[in-house]
Formats: C-alpha cells, structure tokens, sequence
C-alpha cells in the first residue's frame, strides 16, 4: 500500500472520514467527517484563525452567507471566466479536463493560445481516438431561491468565500473602524462542480475555504505579497510540515487568473505528485473596482491623514481546510518500531506500529486515560483522573485489551500522551505519561497530572 492509501485506510477505520451517504453507494468525491476528523479539522480551523486573527492587530474576521445576490458572480468574473476546458470521448462516453490527458500541460497551453487539438490524443479510457473538440464548463452549483425555476431567481452556490469579503469590505472597515492595512479572513463553505475530483480529501465538490484578504495601498500590494508567501509558508512549518515537502510555485504569465496581478501556490509534495495546499494572490484592484461597477456603490477608501481616496489592492491568502487536513494527515504519518510489553509489563520484543506525529495543537485527542486492566480495583481511580483531566483537555478513555494494544491505538490516531493508571497507583497515588513519540515514560503524582500535561501541551 502506498501511503494516499494507508491514510485512507486509517482514516475510514478509525473515523476521521467516511464518503458521504456511504450506504447508499457513496455521492461520490463528498466527504463527512467522523468524530476524530472533526476534532482535526476544526483543531486545523482553529489554529489558523489563531495565526491570522486573535495574534494579530490588523486582521479582523467574518462569517458572511453562502447565497449571494446573483450579480456577485459576473462582477467577480466567475459566471464568465469559471470554467474548465473539457472533452468527451465519443466512444465510452468518459470526459476529462484537458490538463488531466496525456501530454496535459501543452494542451493547456494551447488551449490558452486558442489552438488546440486533441484529434490525435487517445482516450484515457478507452484508448480511441474520438475525443470531441474542448468546451468549457462551468464549474458553479446553479440553484434556484424560492418556488419558480426561472433566470430571475438563479442563485449560485458560492464557489469561494473570498466575494463575502469583498461585497462587505466597507461594512466591516467602517463598523470594525480598521484604516489601512487590515485584512479581513473567514472560514466557510464553497463548493465547485469538479469534473475530476479525487484523491480523498484534496479535490471534493463541497469544501471548506480558509480566506484572508488584506486591503492595502496600491504602492505597497507588492512588499506585502512577499510578506504573506513567506508567512504562510511558516503556518505549516510550525505545525509540522517538513520544509522539503513543501514548496512555492510561481504563476507563469499566461497561467494568471483573470484578476490576478501575480500569483504563487504553496504546493504539497503529495504521493501523487506535487500539487497546490494554498493560493497567494496579489489581485490589485480588481475585486472593489469590480465591484464598485456592478453595484453602482463606491468602495473606495479615504485616507484622512494623506486625503488621498483610492480603490484599496488586495493580497488574499486562500486555503482549504480540508486539503490542509489531508495534508496534516499525510506529513504526519509514519511506521516504526515499539516494544511490546509481556504480561508482567516488561518489554519483551518489538513490534512494527503506525503512529501519526500530529502536532499536539492538531491531535484529536491529547490525552488518552488507560487503566493498566479492565479490574474493578483500577476503575474507580482511572474514572477519577479522566474526570480530572476531561474538562481542561480533549481526552479518550479507553480499557479494552492489552495495555500495549491500546498503546498503538492512540498511537495510530496521533494522541500525544497517554495516562497509565495501574495497581501501584492505588497506593502512591501517582500515574505513568506516556510520550507517543519517543514512547518515554514518566511518574507523575495524580495531583500534578494537570499542571504536567499543560507543561507538555502549550496552547492546548
Ligand atoms: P486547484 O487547481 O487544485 O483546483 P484552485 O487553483 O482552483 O485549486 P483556488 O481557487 O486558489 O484553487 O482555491 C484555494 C484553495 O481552496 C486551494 O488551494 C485548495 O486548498 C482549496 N480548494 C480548491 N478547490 C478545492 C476542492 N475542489 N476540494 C478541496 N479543496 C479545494
């Protein structure tokens, strides 16, 4: 098994995901998130709403609707310009993006260029070669709001929260009273109509975005692009990701989006290749300038020390807290050898175990309570401490089988301590941290326990 499938793997058997509506075949390339994958997203959702809002001064947050007034969509260019180049094959009936055949990049090109041929590609699939010329598709969820199914009550499902931000810039500048720089970030749904998703996690037709768009003068959009890709870059280092798994990629000119005035992808050295985590954008004006147009409302902005107005230019920062919880998953995954402990408790042979090296502000658990046996003597005591420890920290509980059986169980699920609650406990009223990592071992008095673990769990 390569390592995209042990994730997998682990990651149905141990709850983190599950395909959604899995009992009836699956929705394909949708995802629900057990009880451990939750607390994981929501740990990565937390963590970056730490670096971006509550450490900083000058950002400040937002939860805007995912319905929007139609207009949103051609001002933002998506009605427009939000689409992949797609062919059919003739013959089996299977159709993919172009970038996704065989020779994919210079078809891109070329298609970009407004000349491309695909009469002499084969099929993925089938092998012939009937593949149909490209058209482009739209990759937005259409809908309808309320009763009649006609064009005036089109609504679109929102393809990235970054247009909540835009369309509410002067409402949050002047009611949060920010002057220039600030930004604005939000976590919220988007949801694009892919016509090749796959791969888990890290392409699915419903996703959640992580967004920041900072609003700064024209003169200085280059200065603090630069600032961001490095900061960004940072986030992931010190939650984990090792430095050589990442990289930045630049945008070539002819790749640019429609708005953007340079752009980087932080990209993921994923078992399938290297592929984007997180958008860096400089956007210029576009976004209010845009939208100062469509809405016939001026978003420019006074600057009452210099009285100078302009249209603020934006850097954005855009993520997706799915992708980055996949990607949190891979990096942090890993084999190795443990002890195994005999029935006296001593170490008598080793034994190969997986172990995810979550960061500990990540980990969905951060404390698993173990008494040594499921015995009427431990319980009441180990049911004490994982009272003690239940309210200060995300913890699990857990008697069943061997001790070192439950040891890999939380190893497995990235736990970073476990508490042994065992027969010597009864008399010294101490228990045994158990450090996932290096599988060291301390004694600890049970009246310590909470002041130890916050030592080894800062920010937890
Ligand atoms: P890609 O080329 O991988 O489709 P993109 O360039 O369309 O990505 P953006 O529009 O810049 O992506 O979106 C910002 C971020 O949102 C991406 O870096 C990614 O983390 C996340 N994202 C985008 N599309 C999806 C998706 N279909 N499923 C999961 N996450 C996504």
């Amino acid at each position: 098994m390569d390592l995209a499938d042990k994730v997998l793997s682990l990651a149905k058997r141990r709850g983190f995901a599950f395909a959604s509506s899995e009992i009836y075949g699956g929705a394909g390339s949708t995802w629900d998130f057990g009880p451990l994958g939750v607390e994981l997203k929501n740990n990565v959702k937390r963590a970056w709403w730490r670096a971006m809002v509550q450490v900083r001064d000058d950002i400040v947050g937002l939860d805007a609707a995912i319905l929007m007034h139609p207009r949103v969509w051609e001002a933002s260019g998506h009605v427009e310009n939000f689409t992949d180049p797609l062919v059919d094959c003739k013959n089996c009936k299977h159709r993919f993006r172009i970038d996704d055949l065989p020779d994919g990049e210079r078809l891109i090109d070329a298609w970009r260029a407004g000349s491309v041929d695909v009469s002499s590609i084969e099929c993925p699939s089938c092998g012939l070669k009937q593949l149909t010329v490209p058209r482009n598709f739209n990759l937005m969820f259409k809908t309808h709001v309320g009763p009649v199914e006609e064009s005036a009550s089109i609504a679109w499902l929102r393809p990235e929260t970054a247009q909540g931000i835009y369309v509410d810039f002067e409402n949050v500048q002047q009611s949060a009273r920010r002057r220039i720089p600030f930004g604005i970030a939000q976590i919220g749904k988007a949801f694009r109509n892919e016509i090749t998703p796959g791969n888990f996690l890290y392409r699915s037709l419903e996703f959640e975005q992580m967004e920041m768009q900072y609003f700064v003068r024209p003169e200085d959009a280059a200065a603090r692009f630069e600032e961001w890709k490095a900061e960004r870059l940072r986030w992931y280092v010190a939650l984990g990701i090792p430095e050589a798994k990442l990289r930045f990629r630049e945008h070539a000119p002819n790749e640019l989006a429609h708005y953007a005035k340079a752009a980087v992808d932080i990209e993921f050295d994923f078992p399938f290749g290297w592929k984007e985590l997180e958008g860096v954008h400089n956007r210029g004006d576009w976004d209010l300038r845009r939208h100062t147009e469509y809405s016939g409302k001026d978003l420019s902005y006074f600057d009452d020390l210099t009285k100078e107005k302009f249209i603020p230019n934006v850097v954005e920062t855009s993520g997706g807290a799915d992708r980055a919880t996949y990607v949190f998953l891979l990096a942090a995954y890993d084999e190795d050898l443990a002890p195994v402990a005999d029935a006296a408790g001593k170490s008598a042979k080793e034994e190969r175990r997986a172990v995810l090296r979550l960061h500990p502000a990540l980990a969905p658990y951060k404390v698993a309570v173990l008494p040594l046996s499921k015995s009427e003597k431990l319980t009441p005591l180990a049911r004490e401490v994982w009272a003690a420890v239940r309210p200060r920290f995300m913890s699990v509980y857990d008697e069943t089988q061997a001790i070192g059986r439950r040891y890999r169980r939380q190893d497995e699920i990235g736990t970073p301590f476990c508490v042994t609650v065992d027969f010597d406990s009864l008399e010294d009223k101490a228990v045994t941290i158990r450090e996932r990592d290096s599988m060291a071992q301390v004694r600890v008095p049970i009246a310590e326990l909470a002041d130890r673990l916050r030592e080894r769990l800062p920010g937890c």
